[in-house]
């Protein structure tokens, strides 16, 4: 009989939650929701039930001792991404320790964990405070389940347990996407005089951003984020081989780091879109922020990093602190005040076509968090 937590993980990954905001039409998180709600109320957990979009809600489990404490959460998100080329996406296959499947790392291993740490906290009976346990969604697309959970959800502290490799994640990237338009004259392909080409414009603005993301690249790293970088993400334009074309969209992504905003990173392209129109009075061009998300960092020196690192010391890790490179749930609840570290097992391939989770690190995650929950709770004012 194997570990239930590694018996969870296989039921969560043989449920199909693809982000229908990334593929239209996926399955969502729906199913996976009702699983996680029905094996958190098996272990006596209370459940609430938070709509978030048709069909797509958040799953909250609370173990409350009824004694005002302290207050930890757990919070994972349920969707994944898609499944292109892959051959059995739904179907666990356990090979070598390995657990194989869309979600293994990322990051269903990391929901499991934390919710049989829950079970296991529940057994050893705190006194004091509360355990807030959060299956949210949609973070692989616009983190609509983060903004509702902080809306009507507070703790003391959260642990995010996206894939670390039981390493401790204390910062992260942000990044703002940008549709940048660049606008010609559509007319017959023979007659230049009347044309202007659209196209061959957003070239100009692509070698542009193609010397910023070398300049950006070469300023100093920050030592837990590394550096900012952009690239293009789609680009679109012309309508006929014979046409000059009027319009060309470029979607691209600036990745940021801590001290950069949105906005800063908004004026650099306004910057670029300014130098161009200066070279040429008929260069038509403009740039729109999209979406953004802050990059986060744990506050230094934080209690939670401190507990936490004495809690995998003793299950014999090394308690590294690292910087992951994407973004994460944990800058919303950072923002909304809840302070917030990475923790999670290992593995490799998430958003690939072959993803895994090493199955002993699933359990050691579970492990720790149980024993933070414990000491967490157990902390005096
Ligand atoms: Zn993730």
């Amino acid at each position: 009989m194997s570990d239930p937590c590694i018996q969870l993980l296989e039921q969560l990954v043989a449920i199909d939650s693809v982000n229908p905001s990334l593929v239209p039409g996926a399955a969502g998180e729906g199913k996976t929701a009702a699983h996680i709600a029905d094996h958190l109320r098996s272990f006596g957990l209370d459940v609430h039930v938070q709509e978030v979009a048709p069909g797509r809600p958040n799953v909250v489990g609370v173990l409350d001792t009824g004694v005002p404490g302290p207050s930890l959460m757990f919070c994972g998100h349920t969707d994944t991404v898609g499944v292109d080329g892959m051959r059995d996406p739904f179907v666990p296959a356990v090979r070598e320790g390995r657990l194989y499947g869309r979600g293994s790392q990322d990051m269903k291993s990391g929901v499991a964990a934390m919710i049989d740490a829950a079970r296991i906290v529940r057994e050893r009976a705190p006194e004091r405070g509360r355990l807030i346990v959060a299956a949210i969604i949609d973070e692989e697309y616009a983190s609509l389940g983060a903004d509702a959970l902080v809306r009507d959800w507070r703790a003391d502290v959260a642990v995010v347990t996206e894939p670390t490799d039981l390493k401790i994640g204390v910062a992260h990237k942000g990044f703002a996407w940008f549709e940048i338009e660049t606008r010609g004259r559509a007319a017959h392909g023979s007659r230049p005089k009347d044309g202007r080409d659209a196209i061959l414009r957003m070239g100009r603005v692509l070698a542009g951003l193609e010397r910023l993301d070398r300049d950006l690249q070469a300023r100093p790293a920050h030592p837990l984020m590394g550096t900012a970088s952009l690239h293009a993400s789609t680009i679109d334009g012309g309508h006929e081989w014979s046409s000059y074309p009027d319009r060309c969209v470029l979607e691209m992504e600036r990745r940021t780091v801590a001290g950069e905003s949105a906005e800063a990173a908004r004026l650099e392209i306004e910057a670029l879109l300014g130098r161009l129109h200066d070279e040429d009075a008929e260069f038509d061009a403009s740039s729109r922020l999209a979406f953004a998300r802050a990059p986060y960092e744990t506050p230094p020196g934080h209690d939670l990093t401190k507990t936490l690192a004495a809690c995998a010391a003793s299950q014999g890790l090394a308690a590294e602190q690292i910087g992951m490179s994407f973004w994460t749930d944990a800058a919303v609840l950072g923002e909304a005040g809840i302070p917030s570290v990475l923790f999670g097992p290992s593995g490799a391939g998430l958003h690939g076509v072959e993803e895994y989770v090493d199955l002993r690190s699933v359990v050691t995650c579970r492990d720790v968090l149980a024993d933070l929950a414990v000491a967490w709770l157990a902390r005096r004012p």
